[in-house]
C-alpha cells in the first residue's frame, strides 16, 4: 500500500506543486491550507506517513501545528519535514527543537525532497 503524505501550506501553488511531485512517485497525498485545517486532517486520516509543513500560514502556524502533533502520544514518531521559506538559523533551530525531523528551505530541489522523504519513510 502506497505511503500517506500529508501536506500542510497556505500557498495553493506550494501544496499542488509537492503534491504532483509526490504523487508521481507513487505516494498518496492528502493537502491542507494551515495549521488548524492540517490537524483536522491528521486527525480525520486513518494513518499519515509522513507530514510535509509550512511555517507561515494563517489560523496556526507551523511551530504551533508541529508542537501540537508532537506532543500527542498517536503522533510522536511520525516523521515531519518543514518546508519554508524562513532559512534563519533560529527558524531552522525552533522547526527540530519543536519536533521537526528535517527542515527544508524554499524552494528545494525535487530530486533532493524525494530522496529525503524517502529515507524518513525508511
Ligand atoms: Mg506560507
Amino acid at each position: 500500500m502506497s505511503k500517506h503524505i500529508l501536506i500542510v501550506d497556505d500557498s495553493k501553488t506550494i501544496r499542488n506543486l509537492v503534491s504532483f511531485i509526490l504523487k508521481k512517485e507513487g505516494y498518496k497525498v492528502t493537502t491542507a491550507e494551515d495549521g488548524l485545517d492540517g490537524l483536522e486532517k491528521l486527525y480525520a486520516c486513518e494513518h499519515i506517513d509522513l507530514i510535509i509543513s509550512d511555517i507561515n500560514m494563517p489560523h496556526m502556524d507551523g511551530f504551533t501545528f508541529i508542537r501540537t502533533v508532537r506532543e500527542q502520544d498517536a503522533y510522536r514518531d511520525v516523521p515531519i519535514v518543514v518546508l519554508s521559506t524562513e532559512g534563519q538559523e533560529q527558524d531552522i533551530k525552533k522547526g527540530i527543537k519543536f519536533g521537526a525531523n528535517l527542515y527544508m528551505v524554499k524552494p528545494a530541489q525535487p530530486q533532493q525532497m524525494v530522496s529525503n522523504i524517502r529515507m524518513l519513510l525508511g
